[in-house]
């Protein structure tokens, strides 16, 4: 098994047999080839360019966020750090400030809120955004500064010499190879070039998360009007409890300049345990008696699906290799289902790595290693060590959100119902029937497991 692998590994090397182009001994070396354009590998690309190296960017789709559907929020501060003041260039759909829980079950919508007008200055707390403008602005700072876009291009897999990574193999257009000191890997969850070439594992069905998403298009005044907003401010929702159909997992709503955004998704291991199809997951949200007054009028102008590496600190795999750098969703670095910034990050903190590197000629592990010493300093691996317990606490608790947003959702009907009886009587009331559903010792055990959690 493992000579068939090692066998395998090796027909992958530079001299190996094949009918390639720029298969030759004066093809143009980079210092640098990132595989995919999306926020790791477009920043990593433009720090690194910026620095003078010369970088090559490959992306399959025809253009910057081809594949991805929809928009997302991005964290104004840890963007501004990077990019100063990027919402002046980066088209920004709204500025958020109001967030909001909703635990829904069936009929029964329990809402946590805040909004301020604080959220509303800047730097700002958080925007929504659009996929396709927020890949394009980073793909085209990248190229201004001198990175080689190269779109179209579907990268398979890493050549090795020996073991230093010393190239790329492409199938589309055209089988090709291309050539360079290092390689960072940026692309995406489940990264297909690092499992094909040997240097991540398949991700688990549990650590893998499947959204389905549907952008709906509403006038910006019926936006405002239906979330209370004034012009140009944005809410962000995020969906517990009924829309996962009783598994864990999480739905959202973005509020976009003219449209809203519906994501919802689970471990892809629960729709394979449920039998669920991902759209039922979509219709159960559209067809919510609370939601479907929030969509009267709309018209659907998207509509994708999409995974997010959601396995946390215990799944990021190995992230440096002899040449190679592995950064982004591709490295599993997403927290809950933020991604953005950490893959931006990832991907500045790999351009010091190279640049170091480059400066001594020195491609080993040791050297890149500055990569993962910049990344465990970081809020990035802070922030997933500090929530590292989480998935295996949803892992330990499987009716966690389901089964107390059913709980919170009963006692405040039964809090908001008039009953006929002295208010004494009524607490014993409320109190038996909650802990009818859930025994009160079974309760306080949860809590505490999610209490010990919390606190890391
Ligand atoms: C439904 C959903 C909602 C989300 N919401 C948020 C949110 O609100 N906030 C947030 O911060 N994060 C959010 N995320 C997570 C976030 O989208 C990711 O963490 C982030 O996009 C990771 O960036 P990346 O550059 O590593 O990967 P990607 O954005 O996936 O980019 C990878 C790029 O590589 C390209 N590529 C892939 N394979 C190849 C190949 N073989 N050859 C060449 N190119 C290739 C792809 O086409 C793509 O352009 C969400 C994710 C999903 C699925």
């Amino acid at each position: 098994m493992l000579r068939d692998w090692y066998k395998a590994k090796k027909s992958r090397e530079i001299g190996a047999q094949g009918d390639l182009h720029n298969e030759s001994s004066n093809v143009k070396n980079y210092d640098v080839i990132v595989v995919g354009a999306g926020p790791a590998g477009a920043s990593a690309a433009y720090f690194m360019a910026k620095e003078g190296l010369d970088v090559l960017l490959l992306e399959r789709g025809p253009f910057p966020g081809a594949k991805s559907c929809g928009g997302t929020s991005l964290i104004a501060e840890h963007t501004h750090k990077l990019f100063p003041n990027f919402w002046e260039e980066c088209h920004c759909e709204r500025i958020v400030i109001q967030q909001a829980y909703w635990f829904m079950t069936e009929d029964s919508l329990l809402s946590s809120s805040f909004q301020s007008m604080k959220l509303a200055a800047a730097p700002y707390n958080h925007f929504t955004v659009k996929r396709r403008s927020l890949y394009q602005w980073l793909v085209d700072k990248a190229n201004a500064v001198g990175v080689s876009v190269h779109l179209n291009h579907h990268v398979t897999e890493v050549i090795f010499e020996g073991t230093q990574a010393i190239g790329v193999e492409v199938s589309l257009p055209q089988k090709s190879r291309f050539f360079a000191n290092v390689i960072i890997l940026a692309d995406g969850a489940n990264s297909l070039v690092g499992e094909r070439s040997g240097l991540i594992p398949r991700v688990s069905s549990q650590n893998l998360a499947l959204y389905v998403k549907e952008t709906i298009a509403l006038s910006a005044r019926v936006i405002e009007e239906r979330f209370n907003l004034s012009p140009g401010y944005g809410s962000l929702i995020g969906l517990i409890g009924y829309p996962t159909a009783g598994f864990n997992g999480t739905g959202s709503i973005h509020t976009f300049k003219d449209s809203l955004n519906i994501n919802v998704g689970m471990a892809i291991s629960d729709f394979a345990i449920s039998g669920i199809r991902p759209y039922e997951l979509l219709d159960r949200i559209k067809n919510h008696p609370f939601i479907k007054t929030l969509l009267i009028g709309g018209k659907t102008i998207e509509y994708g699906g999409s995974v997010i590496p959601e396995g946390g600190y215990h799944a990021i795999p190995k992230l440096v290799h002899p040449g190679l750098i592995i950064i982004g969703d591709a490295a599993s670095l997403v927290n809950g289902t933020h991604g953005i910034n950490l893959a931006m990050w990832s991907g500045f903190f790999a351009s010091q790595a190279v640049y170091e590197s480059k400066k001594s000629r020195d491609f080993s592990v040791k050297k890149l290693s500055l990569y993962s010493t910049l990344l465990d300093e970081s809020f990035v691996m802070q922030d997933l060590k500090a929530n590292a317990k989480i998935a295996s606490l949803q892992r330990d608790l499987p009716y966690l959100f389901d089964l107390y947003t059913k709980i919170a959702n009963d006692t405040a009907y039964h809090v908001a119902k008039v009953y006929s009886m002295p208010k004494k009587a009524k607490r014993k009331f409320i109190f038996k029937k909650i802990t009818s559903i859930q025994p009160i010792f079974k309760m306080a055990s949860d809590i505490w497991k999610i209490l010990k959690v919390v606190k890391g």
